[in-house]
């Protein structure tokens, strides 16, 4: 008996509405930031661009070539539901910005956010920050972990865990969570709309933009993924929902591409971003 209520219970589980725990981000709903979500430009575009931006340190430390190689991977993840979108690099004006550098005055965040520019959305990576990891946890050694290129993205087999690429090659999960590629698939999906489904979830999303259920694990809970699970994949249709019906009511005008240059590097700081930062963070939460 009771393993049948067992089963029961899961398949209520599993087929009930509210069992996703995707959210998405509440600065959605303001029109002027709403249209630079690239999941909005998708809607009205069939090619997106992106900007890689590295002083020469990073340059240094993240050879171009390998991150782009990375951000064209993990553009291709999150582009692949949305059908033919497909990508190409700028060096002008751009739809996504990724920067690599130092980390900016006042910045709080844990080595990597995703903030709101005045043309596009900017995926940042502080080349300098360095997590002390000390919790003592099964399988991932206390240390100091600093951010590091992805190594062999090339032999990246289909559906693969953080976790389970860690055990293969005998390393902490710290050492693989701390990798440019792991940054970009979960900062992505910020930058589609996505919110955190941890516990930073209330800061970053609302009732109204969430499921009320259980927060299954996913790329934009624990990060542990290589690949969208159910609940990003739902995440990502919700916010092409939400966006498209908001543009039937609203109307809003089409993004007209900027002639401005983007910003320089040096001039990125979270007092520009202002209170239009979209707040996530990078949670390690292992
Ligand atoms: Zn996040």
């Amino acid at each position: 008996m009771k393993k049948l209520a067992l089963l029961q219970l899961a398949v209520l589980v599993a087929v009930s509405p509210h069992a996703r725990g995707w959210g998405l981000k509440k600065e959605l709903l303001n029109p002027s930031i709403g249209r630079l979500c690239l999941t909005y430009k998708a809607l009205h575009s069939r090619v997106l661009r992106f900007r890689l931006v590295q002083d020469q340190e990073s340059r240094r430390l993240f050879p171009p070539e390998q991150m782009r190689a990375e951000i064209n991977s993990a553009l291709a993840l999150w582009s692949a539901p949305m059908g033919s979108l497909r990508w190409r690099e700028s060096t002008g004006a751009c739809d996504l910005r990724i920067e690599f550098g130092p980390t900016p005055a006042g910045d709080t965040s844990n080595g990597a956010f995703t903030a709101v520019d005045k043309d596009c959305l900017v995926v940042r990576i502080n080349r300098d920050y360095v997590w002390r990891e000390r919790r003592g946890l099964p399988g991932n050694a206390n240390g100091d972990y600093r951010w590091e290129p992805f190594p062999g993205l090339a032999q990246l087999t289909p559906n693969l865990t953080v976790d389970a690429l860690a055990q293969q090659r005998g390393v902490a999960h710290s050492r693989v969570f701390w990798t440019s590629y792991r940054a970009f698939v979960h900062e992505f999906g910020h930058a589609f709309g996505l919110a955190d489904t941890n516990e930073l979830l209330t800061s970053q999303s609302s009732p109204d933009l969430c499921s009320p259920g259980p927060q299954p694990d996913s790329v934009m809970k624990t990060s542990n993924y290589f690949y969208l699970t159910p609940d990003d994949l739902e995440g990502l249709r919700q916010a092409r929902k939400l966006l498209r019906e908001r543009i039937s009511v609203t109307r809003l005008p089409l993004v007209t591409p900027s002639r401005r240059e983007p910003e320089a590097l040096e001039a990125f700081s979270s007092a520009e971003i202002g209170s239009e930062e979209w707040a996530p963070r990078v949670t390690n939460t292992r």
